[in-house]
């Protein structure tokens, strides 16, 4: 069953405004577990107000948004939080990391808040920065990583509460083509390893390719290729 389906979806901001902009005109969009989805889109089409959405973080205008077949269309917001905090797992382009805590601390706290024991937060977050090749780094706070590492450690704190939807901000968009490589690289390990869905906006066309999936969003609308 889908991950996430959208059904004509709209939104649009300044409404009724002369500025009014309809940033989505009706999308429908469904994800297959363990699928990989690029949404591809110059700035400004509207990707983050459709990830957005798609996480729960803002409601649409009109249609439906469904989690793991949960529709959450007038659910109250400890629903949607709930959902969210248990369901889905956000990267943005910066890092946006608690500079005070160590790599494996940032992965931890996410699990504490979400009941875990401290040891099972450990053990996962370890072994969630082993599979992305950072088990040297994992004492070092931010400051202390490069750019990709602390993209890395992003990651893993986006599927520290093992999450069945990531969304993805243009995660890459803050680092040099190697780089961006290497961390999408270890995107895809992660991804191919807990069998999540995922949902990347990127205007980097060569990492769309490399994903299962892509969709351009265009004049508000979404289209498959
Ligand atoms: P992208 O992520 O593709 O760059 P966004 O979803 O951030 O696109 O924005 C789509 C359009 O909506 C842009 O023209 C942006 O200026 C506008 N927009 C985004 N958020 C708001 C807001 N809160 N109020 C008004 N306009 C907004
Ligand atoms: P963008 O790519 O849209 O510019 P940012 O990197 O600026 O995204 O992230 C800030 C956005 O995250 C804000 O638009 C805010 O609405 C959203 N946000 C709010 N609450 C949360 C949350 N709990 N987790 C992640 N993002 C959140």
């Amino acid at each position: 069953s889908a991950v996430l389906r959208l059904s004509g979806v709209s939104k649009s901001y300044n409404k009724g405004l002369p500025g009014e902009i309809h940033v989505l005109r009706g999308v429908d969009l469904t994800l297959a577990p363990g699928e990989v989805t690029a949404l591809v889109a110059p700035s400004g089409a509207g990707k983050s107000t459709l990830l957005h959405i798609a996480g729960l973080l803002d409601t649409p205008d009109a249609g439906i948004v469904e989690i793991a077949g949960e529709d959450m269309t007038g659910r109250p917001d400890r629903r949607r939080t709930a959902v969210r905090r248990e369901a889905v797992g956000f990267v943005y382009q910066f890092h946006h990391l608690l500079p005070e805590f160590t790599a494996v601390e940032n992965i931890v706290l996410p699990q504490l808040a979400n009941g875990a024991t401290r040891a099972e937060a450990e053990d996962r977050a370890r072994a969630l920065l082993d599979s992305v090749g950072l088990a040297p780094r994992a004492t070092h706070r931010p400051a202390a990583l490069s750019g990709g590492e602390q993209q890395r450690v992003a990651f893993c704190r986006a599927m520290a509460n093992a999450p069945r939807l990531l969304l993805a901000d243009e995660p890459t968009g803050n680092l040099d083509p190697e780089t961006s490589g290497r961390v999408f690289d270890a995107l895809m390990t992660l991804v191919r390893e807990t069998g999540l869905s995922a949902l990347i906006a990127t205007h980097n066309l060569e990492l769309a390719a490399r994903m299962d999936r892509q969709l351009h969003l265009d004049q508000g609308n979404l289209r498959e290729g």
